[in-house]
């Protein structure tokens, strides 16, 4: 079973996507924002590992969850492995949201050579993308913390080859 290289669990959140979500926040960051909130998930060797399978446990005993947020650090530093946790996740019949320092456009450039990448973002719901920019911050916008981020409706960006952001005010 595939490991992640991870910051932390938080059991239960409201704020990281639609319902109740366990959320991983992957260790490793190359973005290096100004204003981070999670400084600490920048070396990509701090942390500490974890099975996929105890998150997915932590998943499947508790039938509050809507599902899953994978946060960072950059989630897609680990995209083997990060691909097996949300296809399992997927199996469980719950969703996958996913915070990316990378836009969809440069994650679609970057599954030119890593197809994983593409995989990913074919079988979770929902990618809240590009970095955090602190001239653009808004505490007001549901689920992001700047304006240039989007919360993108991953099922219906692919059935609809166009970009399709979630309004959830
Ligand atoms: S992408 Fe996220 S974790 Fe990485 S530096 Fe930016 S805000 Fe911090």
């Amino acid at each position: 079973m595939a490991k992640l290289r991870i910051a932390g669990i938080t059991r239960e959140s409201v704020t990281d996507g639609p319902g109740i979500r366990l959320v991983v926040y992957t260790q490793g960051c190359p973005h290096r924002c100004e204003g981070c909130h999670n400084p600490e998930t920048w070396d990509v060797s701090g942390g500490y590992e974890i099975d996929s399978e105890k998150i997915l446990e932590l998943i499947a005993n508790n039938p509050l969850l809507a599902g899953l947020t994978v946060s960072g650090g950059e989630p897609f530093l680990q995209e083997k492995n990060l691909l097996e946790l949300v296809l399992k996740v997927a199996d469980l019949g719950r969703n996958t949201v996913i915070y990316t320092g990378y836009t969809f456009e440069e994650l679609m450039k970057i599954s030119e050579k890593k197809p994983e990448v593409l995989e990913i973002l074919q079988t979770a719901d929902y990618l809240v993308d590009g970095r955090f920019l602190q001239d653009l911050k808004n505490l007001k916008l549901p689920f992001r913390g700047s304006s240039n981020q989007r919360f993108i409706d991953l099922k219906k960006t692919f059935s609809q080859k166009q970009i399709v952001e979630c309004q959830w005010e």
